[in-house]
């Protein structure tokens, strides 16, 4: 199901100030309500068979943009566009869109039917999307397991009798099912343990070489981001505020608050984890801000020791970066700030041949 490149000029995803609300109530009786800013105008792009790693705390906004992609939650304002459709326009023609863009969470447990076995949850879109049954539709199922390294005799099992690195196999079979171009992957590994994560990530990756799959990665192990990553943008309060070649936004960060995730992940070598250390240290240790009420100008300048009356005051617009890509802050557009100081020296796998977007 290798696919090809139409308009290889068109991004595969390119999504364009994106705007997602949600109301909440409080006070007795929910009496007060409040619009909650999750998704803030966020824009960028994916290329086929491009991975873009998605990172920031809970609460940052990533996983809204996830599900805003596929349509789960409503934006309020924005372009989400698919091969260049526009997929917030869609209606009658939804099921060939859902085809396209893929999603597996996080809980392959709560995402899985309980109710069925491994044969219908993954040939159910099958029957759907394509009309297969019979020996037909078994036949691509089994070969469907087949790839993500499931045996023939798993067919008939309920989703409560496999592992959970299992159970995301499955779910990862039921998405391909349908020949997707992208899968968003919303914290697809958080829930396994450290050896069922490796094997989860290199069949995701064995996945892209073999189809050309795009992913949007949302994950919050920065460590897990940069292995899988092409490039890696950085969310803050609903905003991306630094986007960049997954190497480069490691090794020399070009936000703080890109600096401060980074400070708080830990890596194997030792005078990289003693560097992190210190600059932790220097970091005033305040809350995320609610999304209720941002703070106004750079939304980060409640916690940022670099701050200056202008991050008060003003949203940084995006300046590009050495080394590519493109940063959100004032101390960047004042003139590039990069002080070259390396803060990890892991290895990064060899990356496909994708022309990534910067
Ligand atoms: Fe810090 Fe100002 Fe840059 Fe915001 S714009 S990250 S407050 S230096």
């Amino acid at each position: 199901m290798a696919h090809a490149a139409p308009g290889a000029n068109t991004p595969l995803l390119e999504v364009e100030d994106l705007h997602v609300d949600f109301r909440v109530r409080r006070g007795l009786f929910g009496a007060a309500s409040y619009t909650v800013h999750a998704v803030a105008g966020v824009s960028f792009g994916i290329e086929r068979g491009e991975t873009l790693g998605i990172v920031g705390e809970s609460g940052s906004g990533k996983s809204t943009l996830g599900r805003a992609l596929l349509r789960l939650v409503d934006a309020k304002r924005g372009a989400i566009r698919l091969d260049g459709r526009e997929v917030r326009n869609l209606t009658g023609r939804m099921l060939d869109f859902r085809r396209d863009l893929q999603v597996v969470f996080q809980d392959p447990q709560a995402s899985l039917n309980p109710s069925m076995v491994v044969a219908d949850i993954v040939g159910e879109p099958l029957t759907i999307h394509f009309g297969l049954r019979g020996a037909e539709r078994d036949s691509r199922v089994a070969e469907l397991l087949g790839r993500v390294g499931l045996a023939h005799y798993h067919l008939e099992r309920y989703p409560s009798e496999f592992s959970g690195g299992q159970r995301q196999r499955i779910a990862v079979a039921r998405a391909l099912a349908l020949e997707p171009r992208l899968i968003v992957c919303d914290e697809p590994v958080s829930a396994l343990d450290v050896s069922t994560q490796s094997q989860a990530i290199n069949l995701l990756e064995e996945l892209q070489a073999s189809f050309g799959i795009a992913y949007l990665f949302i994950a919050h192990d920065l460590a897990v981001v940069r292995h899988i990553s092409h490039r890696v943008g950085v969310m803050y309060l609903g905003r991306l505020v630094e986007l960049g070649p997954v190497d480069r936004v490691h090794e020399l960060p070009a936000h703080p608050y890109t600096e401060m995730l980074l400070a708080a992940a830990p890596v194997a070598d030792v005078a990289a984890q003693r560097r992190r250390k210190a600059a932790r240290r220097q970091m005033p240790a305040t809350e995320l801000p609610s999304p209720i009420a941002p703070p106004p100008g750079c939304p980060f300048h409640t916690r940022c020791t670099h701050a200056m009356d202008v991050c008060r005051r003003e949203m940084p617009s995006p300046s590009p970066v050495d080394g590519g890509g493109w940063v959100a802050c004032h101390l960047q557009s004042a003139g590039p700030r990069l002080a070259g100081r390396p803060l990890s020296v892991e290895p990064k796998r060899q990356r496909p041949a994708v022309s990534g977007r910067t």
